[in-house]
């Protein structure tokens, strides 16, 4: 078995190939996480965190969480609105979680 020549100090990784990011998109995908992608949601939650920056839903028993999510009270899929600041609530993961579960059920 002939022995392969080792080509020392040639940085072939250097360069990386990168997967093209279009595998999702191209499809159509799934439309409810596409919509969590669009750069005006996260700035949306963002703004929206930076002014209630704790769970809701913790908050009505006495804790104190940083939230970590922006929940629909009226789901987007049941005609809420997405971008409407009376319409989300900012929960923690854990709390999200479990709502997410019973909006589905
Ligand atoms: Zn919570």
């Amino acid at each position: 078995m002939p022995t392969q020549k080792r080509v020392d100090r040639r940085t072939h990784s250097g360069k990386s190939v990168q997967p093209t990011q279009r595998v999702n998109e191209s499809r159509g995908g799934n439309a409810d996480t596409q919509i969590y992608r669009r750069k005006r949601w996260r700035d949306f939650r963002i703004s929206v965190l930076r002014d209630e920056p704790f769970c809701r839903e913790c908050a009505k028993i006495g804790k104190q969480i940083i939230a970590k999510e922006l929940d629909h009270i009226i789901p987007v899929k049941k005609e809420g609105e997405m971008y409407d600041r009376d319409n989300v609530q900012p929960l923690c993961s854990s709390c999200h979680s479990r709502k997410s579960r019973s909006d589905r059920s």
